[in-house]
């Protein structure tokens, strides 16, 4: 049993180089309405936070978390102990190739140089699988080597009849076994606890 992680907003920013030094972090990366905002309230237990990301103009940012547990207060290193990374969602049908090709770049720079960055967790929408821009990320993240856990969303909305055939084909389509993808659903609670415990490995 894994409770659930205080997080406290700590800024939103446009750039790697603003953002405080952290010990270590786990980010979040997902297409749009792949349940990002849901899956952050279910592993904090707050509504408010995922709305904090959400507010108009954050929605393109970095948002910076703080991961509030154990005896309080800063490291003497002036780091930050635990943080947790909302990045933008990518995929927006809407925004102009200009736009596109600007939170591409603000997102692979983070990617690429946030020191303390442990693990990046990558949403796949488990009723419609693996996008084609879901498979580019994982081979991008792939390509440079850093660490990621695909995390399937949505776990409810696949009837039951269908789900071994889904959970296979879904790891198939990111090139994984059945095994290496975490099933969660925000609105049933389903493996809400082991993502917790899995954040908290990866943070630790
Ligand atoms: P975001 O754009 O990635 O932040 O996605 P949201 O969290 O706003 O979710 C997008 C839509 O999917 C909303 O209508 C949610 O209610 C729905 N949704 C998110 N998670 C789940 C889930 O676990 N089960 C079901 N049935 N719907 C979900």
């Amino acid at each position: 049993m894994s409770g659930p992680i205080r997080l406290e907003f700590v800024l939103s920013g446009d750039h790697v180089d603003r953002l405080p030094p952290t010990a270590s972090e786990v980010a979040i990366v997902g297409r749009s309405n792949v349940g990002k905002s849901s899956l952050v309230n279910a592993i904090s237990n707050r509504r408010k936070l995922a709305h904090v990301s959400n507010t108009p103009g954050r929605t393109r940012l970095l948002n910076l978390f703080s991961v509030v547990e154990g005896p309080a207060g800063n490291r003497s290193d002036g780091r930050l102990p635990a943080t947790v990374m909302d990045l933008p969602g990518y995929g927006y049908a809407a925004a102009s190739k200009q736009l596109r090709a600007g939170w591409q770049r603000m997102i692979e720079g983070y990617l690429l140089e946030r020191e303390g960055l442990a693990m990046v967790v990558v949403l796949v929408d488990g009723e419609v699988g693996p996008t084609k821009l879901d498979v580019q990320m994982l081979d991008w993240l792939r390509s440079h080597g850093i660490p990621h856990t695909v995390v399937a969303t949505k776990h409810d909305k696949v009837r039951s009849s269908k789900r071994e055939r889904r959970k296979r084909d879904l790891a198939a389509g990111c090139d994984l076994e059945v095994g290496d993808v975490v099933w969660v659903s925000a609105v049933k609670g389903t493996g809400i606890d082991r993502l917790r415990g899995l954040i908290r490995t990866w943070l630790s």
